[in-house]
């Protein structure tokens, strides 16, 4: 006989992530009491919030150094007045992603692969995020629109990859994710699976055995690209995780989006470099931000970019030095910068 005990300690911890992810930090007012912040010091827009709400999962928000107003990480997730500044070139849909989206779900713009939009959310709301505007309801596949998605992909044989993407591809359940992967390792020509996430990073519970159970027995070779933007987002706990995931043999990069006053300095890049090393994860992308409507605080110039990536070349090993990139519409690839 099993003990009941015992079976509802052991799906508590399964579910930890989950319920981690329904219980997010949305009141700023709430963050400000926890950060022991002021909020004369740190004024939020009520248009910003309205537009696209704070969401902070509450592990990140303990790696927040508290009372620091002008905390990294605590930046990248304030719903700033400065959202409100209009700036001329800064647009809804920088990227004119509308036109590459050929079905729900799908979107189609770089020769053999394709982007799948497996979530409709995220466990946090990053305030850069270029798609703080996009139309998440058309993109969010019903059980039949996957049919159409598998489809779409089935049908175009240069199509070798998929990238899960979002939203959070890790903010669905495991089972849900299981699906999905067997769904798509059964179309012939994939032989990638890739997962972009960022909840792997702000919600460290998210890499728990059922997931690698997945993405270990999948015929396709996977690759876990995380989103990290500083050394001070990666809980010590995943370097065990990550170091799982890579024992079986799941590459894991990252790619980080270049913040003006988060990231924008050579210290914190090489910092954040070399810890992420240290936790099995190697520099993929460094992106300029994306010239998004109300992210116009964060903007970083092409030269100081330039400059930062330089002095990291001069400080780092090579594989620690991240390509620096920028999303040009139109064009078959991302731009590599210099
Ligand atoms: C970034 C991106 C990819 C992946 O590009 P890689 O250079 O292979 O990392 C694929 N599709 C879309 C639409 C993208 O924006
Ligand atoms: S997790 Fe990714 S998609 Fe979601 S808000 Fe942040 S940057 Fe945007």
């Amino acid at each position: 006989m099993t003990n009941p005990a015992l079976s509802v300690i052991k799906s508590d911890l399964a579910e930890k992530w989950q319920q981690i992810l329904s219980d997010l930090i949305t009141d700023p007012k709430e963050l400000l009491q926890i950060l022991q912040l002021d909020a004369d010091k740190i004024p939020y827009s009520r248009a910003a919030l309205q537009q696209f709400p704070l969401k902070a999962p509450r592990p990140y928000v303990d790696r927040i150094e508290k009372g620091n107003w002008q905390d990294p990480l605590l930046r990248q997730i304030w719903p700033s007045t400065q959202e409100e500044i209009g700036q001329a070139g800064f647009d809804t849909d920088p990227l004119a992603e509308a036109q590459f989206n050929p079905v729900p779900g799908i979107l189609h713009k770089y020769r053999g692969r394709v982007l799948l939009t497996a979530a409709a959310h995220c466990g946090i709301h990053c305030r850069y995020c270029f798609r703080r505007h996009f139309d998440y309801q058309s993109n969010s596949p019903s059980r039949q629109q996957w049919d159409a998605a598998f489809d779409y992909i089935r049908n175009d044989s240069s199509i070798e990859e998929v990238i899960l993407s979002g939203g959070d591809p890790l903010a669905i359940s495991d089972r849900q994710l299981a699906w999905l992967v067997e769904q798509l390792a059964q179309i012939p020509q994939l032989t990638t699976l890739r997962i972009h996430s960022r909840l792997a990073i702000v919600i460290p519970q998210r890499i728990n055995r059922d997931l690698l159970h997945s993405l270990q027995q999948s015929r396709l070779k996977v690759v876990l690209v995380v989103h990290c933007n500083h050394s001070r987002e990666l809980a010590p706990e995943l370097a065990q995780s990550f170091g799982m995931l890579a024992a079986n043999g799941v590459t894991i990069l990252n790619q980080s989006v270049l913040l003006k006053d988060v990231n924008d300095n050579s210290p914190a890049l090489i910092d954040l470099s070399k810890s992420l090393f240290q936790h099995n994860v190697l520099p993929y992308y460094l992106h300029l931000p994306d010239r998004v409507a109300g992210t116009s605080h964060f903007d970083v110039s092409e030269a100081h970019a330039i400059a930062l990536l330089s002095s990291m070349q001069t400080q780092l090993p090579g594989y620690l030095v991240p390509q620096l990139v920028r999303e040009t519409p139109g064009q078959s690839s991302k731009t590599r910068i210099a």
